[in-house]
């Protein structure tokens, strides 16, 4: 079962092919600044997503990694979209809280939890990694 989502004025909206079974919440500082808060995602593939409305959303390249996608008229953060060439390519990291139901979806882990601040923390048994691991994992900073 497909799931949808978009930003806040409407203007970008997309599918997913099936509907998420788990969340990752992100404490780098990029996904802090981007997000205002923290980053919480989705995970699929390019070929997974269909986007309505292509041509509101502008990018940011944040990295050598990846650019940050956002509505340009509302601001809404979208998601973030890998570039760099690898297994990865073309991965959507959408926003969780772009979802149009975003009921009854765990979270299941966070990563940097190194870095996340003092102010608040989640509850529940989570999967987590430092910053050192996610780098030893993907060879290279987000
Ligand atoms: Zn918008
Ligand atoms: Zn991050």
């Amino acid at each position: 079962m497909s799931a949808t989502g978009g930003c806040l004025c409407g203007a970008v909206t997309y599918t997913v092919s099936d509907k998420p079974t788990k969340t990752g919440a992100c404490h780098c500082e990029m996904c802090r600044r981007w997000s205002g808060g923290v980053y919480m995602a989705i995970h699929y593939k390019e070929d997974e997503v269909t986007i309505k409305g292509g041509e509101h959303i502008s990018r940011y390249k944040s990295s050598d990694w990846a650019e940050r996608c956002f509505c340009n008229i509302c601001g809404s953060n979208l998601f973030y979209h890998v570039t760099l060439d690898g297994p990865y390519k073309g991965n959507h990291h959408i926003g969780f809280g772009t979802l149009d139901d975003p009921k009854g979806i765990p979270l299941t882990s966070e990563i940097y939890v190194d870095k996340r601040p003092d102010g608040y923390a989640f509850a529940g048994e989570l999967e987590t990694m430092t910053e050192a691991e996610v780098i030893a994992l993907f060879g290279s900073p987000e």
